[in-house]
C-alpha cells in the first residue's frame, strides 16, 4: 500500500542471512533460544524504563513471553510485552548489523571453509537472523509503549522473505493487537514443521532457555482429552442413585444427627445407619466419554530463579547453562560460588558468582574496569547490569555475579543504592568470597587452581599490588617457578626454607622464561648452597615483592643486587675481610682497567664471592632500581 516502505538490507545483513539460510540443519534449534533471549532483553528494557517513567507499567499487560504454535497456519508466534519498536527501530535494529559479535561471526564464517559455519553458529549465536534457519517468511509486529514524545504509537510490521534482499515496513493492517511489545511470526519452512510440536518446543525451552529469562514463558497448548460427557443426561434410575451418593458424599464430615423440631420434645435420631445405602445399590451412572479439546497456557520455566534455590539441589549442568545464558558466553565457567550474604548494614542478599572461562584481551589493553560484572536484582527483579563507576575494581572486573537484594525497595535506583553504601559493601563481600573460594581451590583442587591461575594469576597479582586489606590473601595466591620447583606460593617457599634462612631470594626479569632465569649466574651460588630462588617473570612481580617487603618474617632479597648475604656464611667476618683485601690487591690492575673500559655502562667493578662457575656478572646497585624495574618504568613513561 501507499504507507508500505521497502528497504534494502544492508549488505552485511544480506550476507549473514545467506549464511544462515544455507547453514546446516543441525543448528536450527538456536532460533528459539535467540528469540527468547531478545524477548527477555525487551522485557528488561521495559523494566528499566519503568523505574524512571512511572506510567509505563501502569497498564494491566503481563510482563511475559508467549509462544503459540499455530499448526493450521504452519507458523510459530512469539510475543513479548516488552519495550517494543517503532518503525524506525524496526528498520535499524532488524535491517542493519549493529551487533559487533555478528560482524565477528561474518569475518570468521567467510574466512573459513563453508562447512565450518555450523560450528560457528553454535558459538556466536545469530540473534534475530536465526529466524531464517526455520522460516521462509518472518513478520515482526511491534509497538512501543506510549511516551511523552509519542503518546499514541501505532503498531508496525517488519516483513521479510528469506531469499529477497529487501524488507518492508508498514502499519499493521490489524491495528494495535499487541498493546505493547513485539510479536514475531515465523512462517515455517516445509521441512521445519516439527517446530509446531508442543513437546518439541517444551524440550527446546527446557534445554536452551530455562535460564535465559526470569520472566515467565507461556506455551499455548491444545489437548484432546477423553472426559465424561458433561452433556449426558443420566437415566432416571442412575439419577436417583447418583444424587443419593452425592448427598452422602456431602454429609460425610458432618455430624449425622438430625433434630426434628416439629415435635414438642425434640427427638434426636441417629440417621447414620439408615443413610448408609447397601453396597450393590451404589452404582454410579455410566457416563459415556467424549473427546474435547482444551486450550491452556502452560508455563515452561516454572522453576524459581537458580540463585534462590538451595545449591545442593542445583546440578553443575544447570549452573553452566545459567552462566552461558545469563552472561552470553559460549563456554562453561571455571568455578562458581553461591551464597547468602549480608551487606553489613542490614540488607540481606543472595549471590551467585562465576569465574569466566577466559579473560578477554581488553582486560590488559584498557585501564578501565569492565562495568558489567554484576547483575543487580531486587527481589528477583532485574535492576541493572551496568554499575558504571560503582563497578568492581579493575583487577576483579572480570567476575560475573548475580546479586539479588531482599530488603531494598523495588523502585530503587542506582543512586539510592550508592547512597546506602549497599553497593560498596556488596563488592567487598564478593571479593572476600572470591578470595576464600580461590584459597580453598588452591588447597583442595591443585589442578583446577593451576588452570584458573594460568588465566587469572596476573590479575590476582594486580589486585595484590593495589594494596588494601586483601593484599596478603591475594599475595598468598600468587605462584612462581623456582630454581628447584614449579608453581610455588609464598607459604610453600617459607615452609621449606633452610634452617636459619632469613630471606626470600628472588630473581626478576620481565619477559624471560623461568628456565632462563634458573640458569643465571645470580642463582648459581644460591642454588649451590641449597637455597630456593623465586623466578619472577611477570611485570607485576617485582612491584609486589617490593610492597610486601617480607613474608612471615623473611625479607625479600633480590639475588641480582650487590652485597648479597646468604645469612649462613660460615667464615668469620675478620677472615673474610682479610681475604677480600687480599683479592682486591691481587686483581687491582684488572679492576682499574675494567672500570676505565666500561665506565659509561657500569657504576663500579668489584670482586664478588657470589659466582660459582661464571667469571663475571652485571648487577644492580643495592639502593637503585633493579635492571628489570628500570625496564618496566621506562615502558610506562613512553
Ligand atoms: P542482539 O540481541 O545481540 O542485539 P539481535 O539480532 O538478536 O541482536 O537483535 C537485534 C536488535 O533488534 C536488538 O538489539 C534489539 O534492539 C532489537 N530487537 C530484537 N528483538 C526484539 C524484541 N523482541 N523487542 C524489542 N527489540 C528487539
Ligand atoms: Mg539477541
Amino acid at each position: 500500500g501507499a504507507t508500505t516502505q521497502k528497504h534494502e538490507f544492508q549488505s552485511d545483513v544480506a550476507r549473514l542471512r545467506n549464511i544462515v539460510i544455507n547453514s546446516l540443519y543441525s543448528h536450527r534449534d538456536v532460533f528459539l533460544r535467540e528469540l527468547i533471549s531478545n524477548a527477555n532483553d525487551a522485557l528488561e528494557k521495559l523494566r528499566i524504563t519503568s523505574l524512571t517513567d512511572k506510567t509505563v507499567l501502569n497498564d494491566p499487560l503481563n510482563i511475559t513471553i508467549k509462544l503459540i504454535p499455530d499448526e493450521h497456519g504452519g507458523r510459530v508466534v512469539i510475543t513479548d510485552y516488552g519495550i517494543g519498536m517503532g518503525p524506525e527501530e524496526l528498520s535499524t535494529n532488524l535491517g542493519t548489523l549493529a551487533k559487533s559479535g555478528t560482524s565477528d561471526f561474518l569475518k570468521k564464517a567467510e574466512g573459513d571453509a563453508p562447512g565450518d559455519t555450523s560450528s560457528l553458529i553454535g558459538q556466536f549465536g545469530l540473534g534475530f537472523y536465526s529466524s531464517f534457519l526455520v522460516s521462509d517468511k518472518v513478520y515482526v509486529a511491534s509497538i512501543p509503549h506510549p511516551s511523552k514524545a509519542n503518546p499514541n504509537p501505532t503498531q508496525h510490521v517488519f516483513s521479510s522473505v528469506s531469499d529477497e534482499a529487501s524488507f518492508e515496513i508498514y502499519p499493521d493492517p490489524r491495528g494495535n493487537t499487541i498493546g505493547r511489545g513485539t510479536e514475531i511470526t515465523l512462517v515455517l519452512k516445509e521441512d521445519a514443521k516439527d517446530y509446531l510440536d508442543e513437546a518439541k518446543i517444551r524440550a527446546l525451552v527446557e534445554k536452551h532457555s530455562a535460564f535465559s529469562t526470569s520472566y515467565p514463558i507461556y506455551l499455548f497448548t491444545r489437548k484432546t482429552e477423553e472426559i465424561p460427557d458433561p452433556d449426558y443426561v443420566p437415566t432416571e434410575e442412575e439419577q436417583i442413585e447418583f444424587t443419593d451418593a452425592e448427598e452422602e458424599e456431602e454429609s460425610k464430615d458432618e455430624v449425622n444427627i438430625k433434630v426434628d423440631v416439629d415435635e414438642d420434645e425434640a427427638v434426636v435420631e441417629d440417621v447414620t445407619e439408615t443413610k448408609e445405602a447397601p453396597e450393590e445399590e451404589k452404582k454410579k451412572p455410566v457416563i459415556p466419554l467424549k473427546n474435547v479439546t482444551t486450550e491452556e497456557w502452560v508455563q515452561l520455566n516454572d522453576q524459581p530463579p537458580l540463585w534462590t534455590r538451595d545449591s545442593k539441589n542445583v546440578t553443575q549442568e544447570e549452573y553452566d547453562l545459567f552462566y552461558r545464558a545469563t552472561f552470553k558466553d559460549h563456554n562453561n565457567p571455571l568455578a562458581l560460588h553461591q551464597f547468602k550474604g549480608d551487606s553489613g548494614s542490614g540488607e540481606s542478599f543472595k549471590a551467585l558468582f562465576f569465574i569466566p572461562p577466559a579473560l578477554g584481551p581488553e582486560f590488559w589493553q584498557s585501564p578501565k574496569p569492565d562495568t558489567k560484572g554484576i547483575r543487580l536484582m531486587v527481589k528477583r527483579v532485574f535492576i541493572t547490569d551496568d554499575l558504571g563507576d560503582d563497578a568492581l575494581p579493575k583487577w576483579v572486573s572480570w567476575l560475573r555475579a548475580v546479586v539479588d537484594a531482599d530488603d531494598l525497595p523495588l523502585n530503587v535506583s542506582r543512586e539510592t543504592l550508592q547512597s546506602t553504601r549497599f553497593l560498596r559493601q556488596i563488592k567487598q563481600v564478593l571479593i572476600r568470597r572470591l578470595i576464600s573460594l580461590l584459597t580453598r581451590i588452591a588447597e583442595e583442587e591443585p589442578e583446577k587452581f593451576k588452570k584458573i591461575t594460568e588465566t587469572y594469576g596476573p590479575a590476582l597479582k594486580l589486585g595484590a599490588m593495589e594494596g588494601g586489606k586483601d593484599q596478603k590473601k591475594l599475595a598468598a595466591l600468587a605462584r612462581w617457578d623456582t630454581n628447584t620447583r614449579k608453581f610455588i606460593g609464598l607459604e610453600e617457599y617459607v615452609a621449606s626454607r633452610k634452617k636459619g634462612q632469613t630471606q626470600i631470594f628472588y630473581l626478576a626479569a620481565v619477559g624471560k622464561k623461568p628456565e632462563e632465569l634458573s640458569g643465571s649466574v645470580f642463582v648459581e651460588k644460591l642454588h649451590a648452597r641449597g637455597y630456593e630462588v623465586l623466578l619472577l617473570t611477570d611485570p607485576m612481580d617485582e612491584i609486589l615483592v617490593a610492597q610486601l617487603k617480607s613474608w612471615k618474617g623473611l625479607t625479600f632479597q633480590d639475588a641480582a643486587k650487590k652485597g648479597l648475604k646468604f645469612g649462613d656464611e660460615d667464615t668469620n667476618p675478620e677472615d673474610e675481610k682479610a681475604e677480600e683485601a687480599r683479592l682486591e690487591e691481587k686483581f687491582k690492575p684488572l679492576l682499574t682497567w675494567l672500570k676505565e673500559e666500561a665506565k659509561d655502562t657500569v657504576l663500579d667493578v668489584v670482586i664478588s664471592n657470589r659466582l660459582v662457575t661464571s667469571p663475571c656478572a652485571i648487577v644492580s646497585d643495592t639502593y637503585g632500581y633493579s635492571a628489570n624495574m628500570e625496564k618496566l618504568m621506562a615502558s610506562q613513561v613512553s
